[in-house]
């Protein structure tokens, strides 16, 4: 639908996996309620049903699109860009891109379908009743969310929808396993990983794959819209996001390009070249799940299928499902702290004294601390909304215990900054690194980013790439050039303190800083 890159409506996840496809040929059929011409003209007279999106901004294997169909009458869409923070956190710019483009992937898609999609600004809890009185609808549905303001405002207006006569009902279209539905063996919820996740296999019931395929009857009373452009989603002054849109193509074929591309050409030694940012390793999926324009289920098993087809994957695809078992994990955190964003999840972390340094806080934002892995990870992100996983450990362990910056500034410039900006896994991952959540990095592993640089950039292309002004310095002068002879540093153009800075603190003094600023988390530990 969108540019050369979008992919073909039909799903090809490559010759390895296309022999044996159970799960995946099911969506290919069409909906169930889709039938004779008879059934269609009788269906014309069943009444409206408005289907109003969130952050499920797909066709396939969308169980409130799915149930909207099958009422069998006309179908209203709508999408209501929120004006407060009532039904949860408000996209940040990056994000604001991203939905942008993908509610313009997605108005074209359901117009295919002819189906409208309405765009509304407001709160969501005033307008889903106007609209579905406009559009003349006997029932709402609707995709469950999880951000913690969500759920009160979406039980209030499932109340007062059935209050004026309405059908409602909502599902499950973001998680492979919605975070109250299971305990561990004492019957609360988990609070490690590792038995949540053994869990979660054990029991793993996946939804149906689905495909709308036949348009409905168009609906008689169609109600106005604004147009996204009203919205200004996109920057303008200045207009940053050139760097977003040559990396990025937003909606479902976006997403599903990106997961058969990730199938045929990157799950094989995923499980270890995951952790290598210069080399393209991951899925690249992370924004797509966050908008919802793929499901958890459908990644799940298009993985689960290619090792079914050749074993040697096996690892590989026990680590990415691991992968995707870490943002249900998130998500399970998030229901059991809904002010994970703002608190700490363990209480010992409030006596922690962060510093305030505006100046060192600018210098990470921008990638100008002198840590050539932490550069090129902050301007990666600046540029193209995205950071890759290992880097952005980094990034997270030398604002908050390098800088000794609270990791809820860190948390609040990945929410504004990236394309996938998760209510669930920023904030979880951000307490895993500073050490202050649940099954979390040790607080006392204060990563070295010139050892991790070399590590898991040995070769340098990732910064190479993304810090071009050090690209001719060596490989190993390249992960700290203040350590470079003078001789190497003139030959490769480089002055510190003029082309590139100097190292924003030093290793050895910031470990020892943050290492007695932590102290106070030793009470905790024999209290
Ligand atoms: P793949 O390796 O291909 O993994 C597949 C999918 O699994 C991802 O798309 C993602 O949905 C999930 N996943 C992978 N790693 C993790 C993880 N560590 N935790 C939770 N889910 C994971 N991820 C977000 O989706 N949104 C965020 O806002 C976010 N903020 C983060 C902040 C910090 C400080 C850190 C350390 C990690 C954060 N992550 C976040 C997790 C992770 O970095 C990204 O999900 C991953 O880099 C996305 O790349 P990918 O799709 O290629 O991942």
């Amino acid at each position: 639908m969108r540019g050369p890159n979008a992919a073909d409506k039909t799903l090809t996840f490559g010759s390895r996996t296309r022999a044996v496809d159970p799960g995946l040929d099911r969506a290919r059929k069409p909906p169930v309620t889709l039938g004779t011409a008879r059934m269609t003209a009788q269906r014309a007279e069943a009444p409206t049903t408005l289907v109003w999106f969130r952050a499920d901004l797909r066709l396939r294997d969308n169980p409130a699109l799915m149930a909207g169909l099958a009422g069998g009458g006309p179908v209203v869409a709508l999408f209501v860009l929120e004006a407060s923070e009532a039904g949860g956190r408000l996209p940040g710019a990056a994000s604001q891109w991203w939905l942008h483009h993908s509610l313009t992937d997605l108005r074209q898609a359901l117009r295919e379908l002819n189906i409208p999609l309405l765009f509304r600004r407001g709160s969501a809890a005033d307008v889903v009743p106007v609209v579905a009185a406009e559009a003349g609808a006997a029932a709402v549905v609707w995709n469950r969310l999880y951000d913690p303001a969500a759920q009160p405002r979406d039980a209030a207006l499932k109340a007062a929808l059935k209050e004026q006569g309405l059908a409602v009902q909502s599902y499950n279209a973001s998680l492979l396993l919605e975070p109250w539905t299971i305990t561990n063996g004492t019957g609360g919820p988990f609070k490690v990983f590792t038995p949540y996740s053994k869990a979660v296999r054990a029991g793993l019931k996946l939804q149906e794959l689905t495909e709308p395929t036949r348009p409905q009857a168009m609906p008689k009373r169609v109600p106005g819209s604004d147009t996204l452009a009203d919205w200004g989603l996109l920057p303008t002054k200045p207009d940053w996001s050139g760097g977003l849109a040559n990396a990025w193509t937003p909606g479902e074929d976006g997403a599903l390009a990106a997961l058969s591309g990730f199938i045929e050409a990157r799950l094989q030694g995923y499980a270890v070249a995951r952790n290598l940012p210069g080399v393209p390793s991951t899925s690249r999926l992370s924004p797509y799940l966050r908008w919802g324009e793929v499901s958890p289920w459908r990644v799940w098993l298009a993985a689960a299928h290619a090792a079914a087809c050749d074993p040697r994957l096996e690892d590989d695809v026990f680590v990415f499902h691991q992968e995707l078992l870490w943002r249900e994990f998130s998500h399970h955190l998030l229901h059991q702290a809904p002010k994970l964003a703002t608190e700490n999840w363990r209480q010992a972390f409030d006596r922690v004294a962060w510093r305030i340094d505006p100046a060192a806080l600018k210098a990470w934002q921008r990638g100008r601390t002198g840590y050539p892995i932490v550069d090129a990870g902050m301007r990666e992100l600046w540029t193209t909304g995205w950071m890759h996983n290992r880097v952005r450990m980094i990034v997270a362990s030398v604002l908050t215990k390098h800088l000794l910056i609270d990791w809820r500034e860190g948390e609040a410039w990945f929410w504004d900054t990236l394309v996938d900006a998760c209510p669930a896994n920023n904030p979880a991952s951000w307490q895993w690194t500073a050490g202050s959540g649940a099954d979390a990095a040790p607080y006392f592993r204060v990563f070295n980013p010139v050892t991790q640089g070399e590590k898991f950039d040995a070769q340098a292309a990732y910064i190479r790439r993304w810090v071009p002004e050090l690209a001719r310095l060596s490989d190993k002068a390249i992960h700290a050039p203040w350590a470079a002879d003078s001789m190497e540093l003139r030959k490769a153009g480089v002055t510190l303190g003029v082309s590139y800075p100097h190292p924003i603190v030093e290793h050895k003094f910031a470990r020892e800083r943050v290492l007695r600023a932590f102290e106070v988390l030793k009470a905790e530990a024999v209290g």
